[in-house]
This record gives C-alpha cells, sequence and structure tokens, in this order.
C-alpha cells in the first residue's frame, strides 16, 4: 500500500510455485507463503474454521505479506494479529538452507546452541542477545494492541519457550524467505449483531469508544463524514457492491440521504459488532452496550440482520475504493496512513488532525479499527502540481509530530531515536 514491493533489491515473486496449501485438521493449516489468502480462506471454510488475523485486503494479498507484515483486520481486536496464530514457520536463510522455526523447550534450545553450524550459532547470539539486553527490549516494547513495526524480539524468549518464528513474522523480507507456515485456526461464531453510534463531535468519543469496549465487540470499526458523504454522492457504486436492487437499497438509505439534505452528518460513525452463537445471544448484547452509552446522547441503532448491517459494512469497506474510482484529478496517496493512537487520546487527535488538514486545499478520508485507535487517513494528492511534494513532505512532518506528541515520553524517546 505505500510501496513496500518497490526496492532496489531482488523481487522475488513466490506465488506462481510455492503455493501449496494442505488441508484444514485439528484447527490448523500449513501452507506454502506464495498461496493467496483468498484461497487458505476456501480451504478452512469448508471446515468451518477461519485464520481471524486477515487484512482487509484479503482478496488480494498473499500468505507471505500477510506474515511478513504481521497482518491484522477487523477481528484483531478480539483474536489478534498474524503473530498469534503461527505454530511453526520454514525459512530460508543466507546460507541457503530452509530451516523449521517453532517453540523450543530451555532444553530443546540448549540442545541446538551446542550445534557447532550455522543453525547454532543463530540459536546463541540470539539467546544472548535478548539475555544481555532484557530491559531494553522490555522498554521498547510498543504499548499499544497492535503493531506492524520492527522485529517482534520481545515475544521469542518468555523465560521457559524460545520461539524464533516470533521474530520472522513482521520481518518484512530482511531475515530471509519465509517458505511454509503452520497457522492455528478458530471456528467463527454463527451470529451478530452491529451497534452503530451516530457521532456529532468529538466530545465523547473516548468514554464512548472504552465503554462499548467494555462490552467486548469481536470487530470495532468506524468512518468519518467524509467517508459517509462520499458513498452518498457515489450511491450507484455502493449498489454495485452490494448486488441489491436499487429501489430496496434506496429505501434502507433513506435516512442517510436525509442526513446529507438536512446537513445532519454525524461527524463519526462508529460499528461495534457482536458476536455469539444466538440471535437472542447477539442481541443481547448489543442492547447492554447501547444501554450502556445511552448517557452521552448520541443517535443509535441495534440491526441483527445481514441487511440491516450490510450497508454500513460496505460504506467502510469501499471507502478507500470509492476515492480511488472517482477522484478525476489526482490520486489517493496513503502515506500519513495507518499509525496507532490509543483511544483515549483520539479526542484530542481528531480535532488536531482537522486543524493541520484544514491548512491545505486536500480531499481526505478517515476510517479505521477505532477499537484499536488504528485509523487510515487517505489524502488525494495531485502529484502534477509542484507545491504538491512539498505539501506531502511537510504534511508527514507535521503528522507524525502529531502523533509522537501523544505518546508517552519513555515510548517517544526509543521513537525518535
Ligand atoms: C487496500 C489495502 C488494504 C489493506 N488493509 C490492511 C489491513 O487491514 N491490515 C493489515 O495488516 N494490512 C493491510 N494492508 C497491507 C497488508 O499488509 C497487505 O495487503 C498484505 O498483508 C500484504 O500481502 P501481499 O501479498 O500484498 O505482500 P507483499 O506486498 O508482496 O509483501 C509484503 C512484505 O512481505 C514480504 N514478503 C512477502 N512474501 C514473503 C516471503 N515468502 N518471505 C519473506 N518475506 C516475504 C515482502 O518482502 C514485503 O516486505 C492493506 C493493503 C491494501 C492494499
Amino acid at each position: 500500500m505505500s510501496g513496500g514491493s518497490l526496492n532496489e533489491s531482488i523481487i522475488l515473486d513466490v506465488t506462481k510455485h510455492i503455493n501449496h496449501i494442505g488441508n484444514a485438521e485439528d484447527n490448523s493449516i500449513t501452507v506454502e507463503l506464495g498461496a493467496f489468502y483468498r484461497d487458505l480462506e476456501k480451504k478452512t471454510l469448508k471446515k468451518n474454521l477461519i485464520m481471524p488475523s486477515y487484512p482487509a485486503s484479503k482478496d488480494l494479498c498473499a500468505i507471505g505479506g500477510i506474515v511478513s507484515n504481521n497482518s491484522s483486520g477487523e477481528k484483531t481486536l478480539n483474536f489478534g494479529s498474524t503473530k498469534d496464530y503461527i505454530q511453526k514457520l520454514k525459512v530460508i536463510l543466507s546460507d541457503g538452507n530452509e530451516y523449521e522455526f517453532k517453540p523450543l523447550s530451555k532444553s530443546e534450545l540448549d540442545e541446538k546452541i551446542r550445534q557447532q553450524d550455522f543453525e547454532g550459532e543463530i540459536y546463541k547470539k540470539i539467546f544472548e542477545l535478548i539475555q544481555k539486553n532484557k530491559k531494553l527490549i522490555k522498554d521498547a516494547k510498543p504499548d499499544v494492541s497492535k503493531n506492524s513495526t520492527s522485529y517482534f524480539i520481545w515475544d521469542v524468549w518468555n523465560g521457559e519457550t524460545f520461539d524464533l518464528s516470533k521474530l520472522f513474522v513482521g520481518s518484512q523480507g530482511t531475515l530471509g524467505i519465509i517458505t511454509e507456515a503452520t497457522f492455528k485456526l478458530i471456528k467463527p461464531k454463527t451470529h451478530s449483531s452491529l451497534l452503530v453510534i451516530f457521532l456529532e463531535d468529538f466530545n465523547n468519543l473516548s468514554e464512548i469508544v472504552n465503554k462499548t469496549l467494555e462490552h467486548k465487540p469481536e470487530s470495532f470499526e468506524s468512518y468519518d463524514d467524509h467517508t459517509f458523504s462520499l458513498a452518498i454522492k457515489f450511491f450507484p457504486d455502493i449498489v454495485k457492491s452490494l448486488k441489491t436492487g436499487i429501489i430496496s437499497l434506496g429505501l434502507q438509505f433513506l435516512p442517510e440521504f436525509f442526513m446529507m439534505i438536512t446537513g445532519g452528518i454525524p461527524k463519526l460513525i462508529l460499528l461495534a459488532e457482536f458476536t455469539g452463537d444466538s440471535e437472542e445471544e447477539v442481541e443481547q448484547k448489543a442492547q447492554t452496550a447501547r444501554e450502556d452509552i445511552k448517557k452521552f446522547h448520541s443517535k443509535t441503532r441495534v440491526t441483527t440482520s445481514k441487511k440491516g448491517a450490510e450497508k454500513y459494512w460496505t460504506i467502510r469497506r469501499e471507502g478507500f475504493n470509492l476515492l480511488r474510482h472517482h477522484i478525476k484529478k489526482g490520486r489517493t496517496a496513503p502515506f500519513i496512513d495507518d499509525t496507532i493512537i490509543k483511544p483515549e487520546k483520539l479526542p484530542l487527535f481528531l480535532p488536531r488532525l482537522s486543524k493541520i488538514m484544514d491548512q491545505y486545499d486536500i480531499t481526505y478520508t478517515i476510517a479505521g479499527h477505532i477499537g484499536d485507535g488504528n485509523l487510515h487517513i487517505i489524502p488525494i494528492m495531485d502529484f502534477t502540481r509542484p507545491e504538491s511534494k512539498i505539501i506531502f513532505k511537510e504534511l508527514e512532518k507535521k503528522y507524525l509530530t502529531l502523533c509522537l506528541n501523544l505518546v508517552d515520553q519513555c515510548q517517544r524517546n526509543i521513537m525518535t531515536v
């Protein structure tokens, strides 16, 4: 998305030949890393299982990218990210040999360290590195629920288990060529309900987010007024993606059209999805959460039908595509994308962000995983205008300064180093 595959070094396409997918058995599956997630999902769903850390790009991306980015997505809030699902990895290292990495007990680790070869040397050096730098490593661990930067060295040794596969997750192809992964799978819940919260301003945002989180939604997503306006403006595209009749969908969208005409567009829409094993259970979860945020006087809606929820999910998922397809001048430029701001800091962050963006004549949307404070801010940039390059650099600096000012001092020192 931000050019990870553009490089001056060697680019290896593993999708053509290293793509075998095994069968889902005993709640796990072994897959070669060039396989596409969409094909893996077809196999796991046959056994009513999923690998729940799939990203929003699940229809386009391969398993190698998922592992090497430590991908996460709409279910991460409840189920964690890719690193939590890897049972073992096979990797080709710089000596040209393939090795298997999985959790080892201390005695198994000692055995590896005694090996007088390339593999033994790796175990020895990394174990020493971790032992010598315990405090530094602990302090450097980002204090967020979701992370796709740096090596996950803090997850390798917990005092009992030594697992080098954790080092390869999120390593962006820098440590070796990963050829095969075994993933743990989970059984998806059968029923879901959606609590939709319409916020007119950011005043009670953190309280509402934190209160809703107490009720343990499986996903907690959001999109802003710009995304909402785009969806209404380009309504026919939404119709296409929903594959529903225009009249029935038009009726479903009547409240949104009304909001648009009367100027009552909410500043932010929050979608909290609750899952369970029966309709009664999920309805109750959503209604209890709704009751709990009543005191903030925001408009809310609960729906347990797939159809009722679909329009909100489509706006959330299609916002980026609507921008890409309808902007005549310029293109989507996700260069200030994907940062994590803890939910309690969002009411500070969002107005400051608007203030920065208002200094420029730029169209943009904000959508994302509000439960993790993980936001996608997508500006439209016209790079035929010479000033765009200057704006790009200026805006990036202002944006990162804003984010850094909202993290704790200790973390800030490490990040700025
Ligand atoms: C529209 C869109 C939405 C997205 N949404 C999300 C989201 O919700 N959550 C999220 O986490 N991410 C998201 N992403 C980014 C996401 O991480 C990628 O889409 C996906 O996981 C990468 O897969 P890919 O096959 O495109 O990987 P590539 O871009 O091909 O590779 C990604 C990285 O992995 C390395 N790599 C790939 N294969 C191997 C291998 N076999 N061995 C070693 N290194 C390897 C590459 O070197 C590169 O550094 C999104 C991207 C897009 C375009």
